[in-house]
Formats: C-alpha cells, sequence, structure tokens
C-alpha cells in the first residue's frame, strides 16, 4: 500500500473531475510541517520509505522545498504530483503573487519522479476536464525542458475520460516527442473526491473503453524509454493510505464505486495522524497491505 501526503488544498487550476480529496476537508485548514514530519520520521523508522506528496498542488505550499528537504533527510523515495507552473516563473494571479519561482534543479535533487498531468493532445481537449486559460501545452513543455536540464525523473499522468478517449493517437505522439519523460500513468476515470463525484456523468468510461485506449496508445507509442502505466479502477483497491489536511489517514471505498457511492463519504479512517497514539496502527496498516 502507498502512503499519499495531502500537503496543500490549493491548486493553479480547479478541475472540473478533480479526484483530490483535500478541497472538501476542512477548507483553510493545512498540517504543519511539523506535524507531517514527526509522523513521516516515525513511520520511515517503522519500515515505509516511498511517499507521495500531493494536494492540491504542493508546490503551492510556502515551505515546500524545506518540507522536501527534510522528508529526503529521512530517507524517502519521494514522487510528488504538480502543474509544475511555479519551475518556469512566478505564478501571479489578478496582480498578486501566488507563488514565487520554483529552482527546478533542487526540485530535481529532492524528487525522485516528479509526476505532471496532460490529458490531451491540444488545450481544448485539457480543458474538457482541467479548465485552463492558458497555453497548458507550451507550459508543460517548458517545465518539462527545465526538469530535463537537471536530470529530473518525470512521470505524466493521463486520466482517460469520456473527453479524451478518441485522442489517443495524437497524444501518444505529443508524449512521445515531449522531451525525456521516464514513466507514462494512465487512471481510468474514477468518481473520486467531491468534483470527481460530482461531475462524474461528463467522464465516465466502461472498463472496454478504457481498455481500447489503452490499445491505441500501444499501437501508437513510439518510444522504449518511456515506462507505461495502465490503471483501471478496480487496480487500485486498496491501493492507497491518504492523509489529507485534516490529519486523517484513510482509505478509499474503491469497490463502491461500482455502485455509484461517492467512496470518500464512506472511507476507512484508520486514525489522525495529529494523534500520536494512531501512528502505530496507521504504519501497520501501510506495511501489511
Ligand atoms: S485534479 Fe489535480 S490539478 Fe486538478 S484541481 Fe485537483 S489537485 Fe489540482
Amino acid at each position: 500500500m502507498h502512503l499519499n501526503v495531502f500537503v496543500s488544498n490549493a491548486c493553479f487550476i480547479y478541475c472540473k473531475g478533480c479526484y483530490s480529496y483535500s478541497r472538501e476537508e476542512k477548507p483553510n485548514c493545512i498540517l504543519s510541517s511539523n506535524k507531517i514530519l514527526d509522523f513521516l520520521k516515525y513511520a520511515h523508522d517503522k519500515g515505509i520509505n516511498k511517499v507521495t506528496i500531493c494536494g492540491g498542488d504542493p508546490l503551492i505550499r510556502n515551505d515546500i522545498i524545506e518540507l522536501l528537504e527534510s522528508i529526503k533527510s529521512y530517507g524517502y523515495s519521494i514522487s510528488l504530483d504538480t502543474i509544475g507552473t511555479p519551475l518556469i516563473g512566478d505564478v501571479i494571479v489578478n496582480g498578486k503573487m501566488i507563488c514565487k519561482k520554483i529552482d527546478p534543479q533542487k526540485l530535481a535533487t529532492l524528487v525522485d519522479m516528479i509526476g505532471i498531468p496532460i490529458d490531451g493532445s491540444t488545450n481544448e481537449i485539457i480543458n474538457k476536464f482541467r479548465p485552463i486559460s492558458y497555453n497548458y501545452i507550451k507550459s508543460v513543455k517548458l517545465i518539462c525542458k527545465e526538469l530535463n536540464k537537471f536530470n529530473a525523473h518525470i512521470c505524466i499522468n493521463t486520466v482517460v475520460h469520456k473527453g479524451n478517449l478518441k485522442d489517443a493517437k495524437e497524444l501518444a505522439t505529443l508524449i512521445t516527442n515531449i522531451g525525456n519523460i521516464d514513466k507514462w500513468q494512465f487512471f481510468q476515470f474514477a468518481p473520486l473526491g467531491k468534483f470527481g463525484f460530482l461531475n462524474r456523468k461528463m467522464f465516465e468510461i466502461s472498463t472496454e473503453k478504457f481498455n481500447e485506449f489503452r490499445d491505441n496508445i500501444l499501437n501508437n507509442i513510439d518510444n522504449d524509454r518511456i515506462k507505461l502505466n495502465f490503471k483501471k479502477s478496480t487496480n487500485r483497491i486498496k491501493s492507497y493510505m491518504l492523509i489529507d489536511n485534516s490529519g486523517n489517514a484513510w482509505i478509499p471505498a474503491f469497490e463502491n464505486i461500482k455502485n455509484q457511492y461517492d467512496e470518500s463519504r464512506n472511507r476507512l479512517i484508520i486514525g489522525n495522524i495529529t494523534n500520536h497514539d494512531d501512528w502505530d496502527k496507521i504504519c501497520e496498516y501501510v506495511t501489511n497491505n
């Protein structure tokens, strides 16, 4: 079972099918770095050595570099999911500084796999899932170029949904030519998180359609170096322990997806990392599953 920690509840974009739970937990609360680090240090001593840092977007967090430095110093292999915008400049929205530029070299040194989403070969297709007001593809190309300069490991994450099913061939061409990509993961859209659940009718596809998309990618990708990973909704059952911004550590009840439940309401909460007494059972659950 993989450990995922939500370190931010804000994002640079707000996707219609957002599968993050951080946008519906206590809205203005994020876990302090001390709480995250105390728990992660303990968890590493208990044998957990991989963690995914997610959000929202982790790079929006003011102290993200210091947080990553500490997590790395404990010996973790770190994956981080981000849109990546601050890697190419300050992020300013309506004249307000949202986030200062982050040094791509620093991030490349600290993070073992940087995950960046692309779900379409054109900005129009991407816009079906992620409401963007800028040239997203150009921005991702620049981000990958910056990260490639420092030999960062990059993983492209693609949500396969109703709006991009016919785009496999063009998407394969785009990713083949985008730069040095180590891994490309495909996720069958699942109605996760508040918005993913609310907007599920716009995005849901059958496993057969997902497999068709997979075959089209396999027939059109021209790059042996990229490791491909296709994740059906059913493959993800009991694969993740999520620590959200209220500190709750829980397992998404993926088996309820087929019954059309919002499984975030039906989740299995193992404990809360702000409560030291819960740490053992949280760590045991991760290591035993
Ligand atoms: S899906 Fe990811 S990028 Fe989109 S709003 Fe949610 S956290 Fe942000």
